[in-house]
């Protein structure tokens, strides 16, 4: 015969009604309240052996606060709150208040009973047991660990799922990832059980789209912004989802959102899947929402270090490439002349340099203005860098004065080239002007040569080529 007097908290009359019809049998007294107003003034009033406080169909504005103080005034007498498995980011929040012990809704009439049996006959409250402190700290610091080198987001992504199927029982962690807005996504995935997520949710990016966004706790949670819990795969109400998480030995999926508000770039979830089902402990709960703030920090971080180095590389081009034409500046071009000249010297092989600057152009610029000036260089650098390989640098070293650095190769192939790109460029239509050529001095470096001297050389070839006429090539004295 039920000794013991229960009180049963929910702010829908239905479901009241329903629990009292159902449930009343377990308690020699079943009081009734419909919010924590009504519950804080029996409590004053009556013993009460057990405060059933059932969070289902709670709004989600409820006073979180109220429920708190409740829980804080058992003072440790027996607490049960019925949780569903979508909102469990509650539990942690409670838990801060006072011991309780959880369910997950929704529960079946003989589960609920016997949650109910269970906390009548032996209160416990999730209790932290020192081992699984142990635990947890290794589990922290193991993660903390693998976002120590963080560089390229998707490998920083595989090492938290590896790292985190470390927890115990654990037997698959996964990311989701908003990268593109609107596009959530499976970013990565371990498990020592080689089991694969994709298979289970049919698909891995437009997850948002997914029939399952409203019950798998990764795409919950990323959804949401709130821990879900699923502690039995059936409870999520899609039978062919439970059935395929059973069939490989999943029995309780945990769905933790990284951190940013969802929709915003870095939103997504952390996802844990374990062989078995137990009660977590407040500090565990705790554990959990921090493992993921921090796995959503980590991949911030490789977020910025991927755009860092894009920045980077934005500004070294910005550096050392002439704005006109996108070849090479003058800088730039000297620093790889001097690199150029250090490997042949090491490899004994040959270089040489092609200098090569525009007939007359004041007169282009003169008849037909600076705008189509402009372009005409642009054409000119175009035509000359298509005749070059892709070893050869082109370089403006000012005004319409171009280098080219010509590897392994002698002053006769060199002169090859340079007849070629003069032919090139004479043949060449330019765009709002009249046909124009140009004049190149060549020059194969020398022993012991230093880049001023090959350059002054080159220069004084060119020079040549203009007294002798324009349009033609000169070969630079030894
Ligand atoms: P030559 O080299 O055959 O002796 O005659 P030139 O008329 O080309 O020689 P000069 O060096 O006297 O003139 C070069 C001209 O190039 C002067 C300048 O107006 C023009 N120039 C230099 N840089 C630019 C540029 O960036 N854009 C344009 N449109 N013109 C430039
Ligand atoms: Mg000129
Ligand atoms: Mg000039």
């Amino acid at each position: 015969m039920a000794q013991q007097i229960g009180l049963f908290l929910n702010p829908v009359g239905q479901r009241r009604v329903d629990f009292q019809g159902m449930y009343a049998d377990l308690f020699a007294r079943l009081f009734i309240a419909d919010g924590s107003e009504q519950a804080t003034l029996l409590l004053g009033q009556e013993r009460i052996d057990l405060l059933i406080i059932d969070l289902e169909r709670f709004d989600r504005s409820f006073d979180l606060e109220a429920l708190g103080e409740l829980i804080a005034r058992r003072a440790g007498a027996p607490v049960l709150v019925l949780c569903p498995f979508i909102s469990a980011g509650w539990l942690p929040a409670l838990m801060a208040f006072g011991p309780l012990a959880y369910a997950i809704t929704p529960l079946e009439e003989g589960d609920l009973r016997a949650a109910i049996e269970t906390q009548l006959d032996a209160p416990e409250a999730s209790v932290t047991h020192a081992d699984d402190l142990r635990a947890l700290l290794a589990l922290r610091t193991r993660l903390q660990q693998a976002l120590v080198d963080v560089d390229d987001l998707t490998s920083v992504a595989e090492q938290i799922c590896v790292a985190l199927c470390d927890a115990a029982g654990a037997v698959h962690a996964s990311l989701f990832r908003m990268d593109v807005p609107g596009d959530l996504q499976l970013e990565a995935q371990y498990s020592p059980a080689g089991l694969n997520l994709t298979r289970v949710l049919h698909r891995s990016d437009r997850l948002l789209q997914s029939p399952l966004r409203h019950a798998f706790p990764g795409l919950v949670a990323a959804c949401s912004n709130e821990m879900c819990l699923l502690d039995a795969p059936a409870k999520a109400g899609e039978p062919e989802l439970a059935l395929s998480l059973v069939d490989k030995g999943v029995e309780m999926v945990i769905g933790l959102p990284l951190g940013s508000a969802p929709g915003s770039a870095l939103a997504g979830s952390l996802c844990l899947m374990f062989g078995r089902a137990r009660q977590f402990s407040a500090a565990e709960l705790d554990s959990f929402v921090a493992l993921a703030q921090l796995a959503g920090f980590g991949l911030r971080m490789a977020a910025v270090s991927r755009e860092n180095e894009a920045l980077l590389g934005r500004v070294t081009q910005l550096a050392t490439v002439d704005a006109l034409t996108g070849v090479a500046n003058r800088r730039h071009g000297e620093h790889l002349l001097e690199l150029e000249i250090k490997r042949a010297r090491r490899y004994r092989v040959p270089a040489a340099l092609i200098g090569f600057d525009i007939d007359r152009f004041k007169a282009i610029n003169d008849q037909f203005g600076h705008p189509v000036g402009d372009a005409a260089l642009r054409t000119v650098a175009d035509v000359v860098q298509s005749t070059l390989r892709t070893s050869d640098v082109l370089i403006r070293s000012g005004g319409e004065e171009f280098l080219i650095i010509v590897p392994h190769t002698s002053a006769i192939d060199a002169l090859k080239i340079a007849e070629k790109i003069r032919v090139a460029v004479a043949q060449s239509d330019i765009a709002g002007c009249d046909r124009l050529t140009i004049s190149l001095g060549v020059a194969q470096l020398a022993d012991q040569e230093s880049a001023d001297s090959l350059m002054l050389r080159v220069d004084a070839a060119l020079s040549r080529a203009k007294r002798a006429g324009r349009n033609c090539v000169e070969l630079a004295m030894s």
